[in-house]
């Protein structure tokens, strides 16, 4: 075996570069670590090294084709699982090489993971390039909030800067895989922060203390009617500190950007019963009101496996580009009627079903009998339900109790001031006194009367639910900026300024109490109840009200990806590729 393994590494290294000084995979090469014990210090091929022109694979993958060993492995991941051939060979024996065909960006939202699966350094990160070294890099183990998949992640940092993120594997969740947008955003991380406090005077930001910071704080929300409003990036501990804060003064507490018109009476309303992996083990998938591909996009990928592996998909919504083929079912709900009478006899085709419910679907007009039909048909003919939150802390914060208000247009009206937690998109009318606490100089900061800056995801611990009830810890890698604080630090002393006195001065502390109040929060284990609460029999539908989908820029969802050089690059090619009519 010995022998042989000589002889083949022999044969990869007959062509192969002597550029491990200055290759960007050095440290962490399957080829350098094979050539350590199979190697020989020598070569007998006398022709002359081939030498492979770079191809452009878009502002993400760097390419060195002449260290490619034809693995082929990036060319299966892109037509297997990603589902978008455009990468191949050209040539033949010698002449082979490994390209787009096209020379261009690869349109997938998963083209990152090439650069995992590349054993040598022909694909290797872009914006990482001479970075840094794997030795010199501290390994933080955590999870990703861009969306609310929750995917496993370990985050890379050198001093006080992130250099890179790659994926942990967890096959409950996001299998090996992680979004570009997961990966590539850390550029974002460091620009565009708030590292102190400012407070408005005559128009203008200008900065403060913390101490007056506080105090200012302290006044508008002790003296006026003060609505909480929870963003898109918060974790729990931060979301329980200010649902205390909020009841301590008699205030409401809303979420940003769900505009659920479904009463929240119960987990399961909001959870479903079926967990991510379920997807594996069914026949036929329903997508109502949903893009995964951009929502989630390595549960698409795991779609994209059971479409592979046999599973149908029937979709009802305006038509998107997927990785697979799907049945349209129609574009509104009085086509999602029609569908249902069909099968309305097929036993055999609900039990093997899993419906996937996203809020193109919920937050809809008619939602309300819509969802009701969809519960009676999951919970009598033993369906599956998993609905698709496409914000890390929508779970965590509907858990909470900010969900429980229908109308937030007019608690927000009523409000004399808006405390703004990391909450960018919600719109504040003229005239309301805004706080933000947040981490990035974006909408929220620039429309603010005071401003307390604050950590983001990777400066800070907490906890975070994601779309299917998973509880997961998320671990600080790297402090926040300037006197940036810890965002339940400065709910922690805002509470003390109005009087309140809380039970923790730790995180472990807090930490506890949000367990002892809400207990199921501290199990890891995806819990949840295997039948769903109905409210009568469901009415026909026949609203021809259509069904929407996700309305965000998928690369520019949140403040750090705004942030992000990287992200706005990604954009503009996606939205030339869309007004080109390749893509939507
Ligand atoms: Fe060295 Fe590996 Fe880079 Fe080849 S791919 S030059 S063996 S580090
Ligand atoms: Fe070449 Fe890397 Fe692709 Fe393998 S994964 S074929 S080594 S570019």
């Amino acid at each position: 075996v010995e022998k042989a393994r000589k002889g083949v590494m022999e044969f990869l290294l007959a062509n192969h570069p002597l550029d491990c000084p200055v290759c960007d995979q050095g440290g962490e090469c399957d080829l350098q670590d094979q050539s350590m014990f199979y190697g020989i210090d020598k070569s007998r091929y006398k022709e002359n090294k081939r030498e492979v022109p770079e191809k452009y694979m878009g502002p993400l993958i760097k390419t060195q084709m002449t260290r490619c060993i034809h693995c082929t492995r990036c060319i299966r991941f892109a037509t297997e699982i990603a589902g978008v051939p455009e990468l191949g060979a050209i040539g033949r024996g010698e002449d082979m090489q490994i390209t787009t065909y096209l020379e261009q960006s690869i349109q997938s939202e998963l083209s990152g993971n090439v650069i995992d699966l590349c054993p040598v350094g022909a694909l290797t990160s872009k914006p990482y390039v001479f970075e840094a070294r794997p030795w010199e890099l501290k390994k933080t183990e955590t999870i990703d909030v861009m969306d609310g998949v929750g995917s496993n992640i370990r985050v890379d940092s050198k001093g006080n800067r992130i250099m890179r993120i790659i994926p942990i594997e967890n096959h409950s969740v996001n299998q090996e895989w992680i979004s570009d947008k997961t990966r590539f955003v850390w550029d974002g991380v460091r620009v565009q922060r708030l590292d102190i406090p400012y407070k408005r005077t005559e128009g203008k930001l200008i900065p403060t203390s913390w101490e007056e910071a506080l105090k200012i704080a302290k006044e508008k929300i002790t003296f006026n009617k003060t609505t909480f409003v929870a963003g898109d990036l918060s974790n729990v501990e931060t979301l329980f500190s200010a649902k205390i804060l909020a009841e301590h003064l008699n205030s409401n507490k809303i979420i940003e950007n769900t505009d659920l018109n479904i009463s929240l009476r119960d987990r399961s309303v909001y959870l479903g019963n079926s967990k991510i992996e379920d997807i594996d083990k069914v026949e036929n998938i329903l997508l109502l009101g949903v893009n995964p591909r951009v929502e989630a996009s390595v549960v698409n990928a795991r779609i994209r496996k059971a479409w592979l592996n046999g599973a149908q998909v029937f979709r009802l919504g305006k038509p998107v580009s997927l990785s697979y083929n799907v049945h349209e079912i129609g574009e509104h709900l009085k086509d999602l009627q029609v569908f249902l009478e069909k099968y309305d006899n097929k036993n055999s085709f609900w039990k093997k079903t899993l419906i996937i419910l996203g809020y193109g679907f919920l937050t809809g007009r008619s939602v309300n009998s819509a969802f009701n039909t969809i519960r009676w048909i999951v919970e009598k003919k033993k369906s599956q339900l998993l609905i698709l939150h496409p914000d890390a802390s929508s779970v965590g914060a509907l858990d909470l109790g900010f969900g429980q208000v229908l109308n937030r247009e007019k608690i927000i009206e009523n409000s004399d001031v808006v405390y703004k937690i990391g909450a960018d998109e919600v719109s504040v009318p003229q005239g309301k006194y805004i706080i933000y606490q947040g981490s990035h100089g974006d909408k929220g900061a620039a429309s603010a009367d005071l401003i307390l800056p604050s950590a983001c995801y990777l400066e800070e611990d907490g906890l975070f639910v994601n779309t299917e009830g998973r509880v997961q810890f998320s671990k600080k890698a790297i402090h926040p900026p300037g006197s940036a604080k810890e965002n339940w630090k400065i709910l922690r002393a805002i509470l003390s300024e109005c009087n309140y006195e809380a039970n923790w001065n730790s995180l472990n502390e807090l930490r506890g109490e949000v367990f002892m109040s809400f207990p199921h929060l501290s199990n890891t284990v995806v819990q949840k109840k295997s039948s769903l609460e109905l409210s009568g029999k469901p009415a026909k539908l026949n609203s021809k009200e259509t069904i929407k989908c996700y309305k965000k820029d998928f690369y520019l969802s949140n403040v750090i990806c705004r942030a992000s050089n990287t992200m706005a690059e990604l954009s503009k090619i996606r939205n030339n590729n869309i007004s080109l009519g390749k893509f939507n």
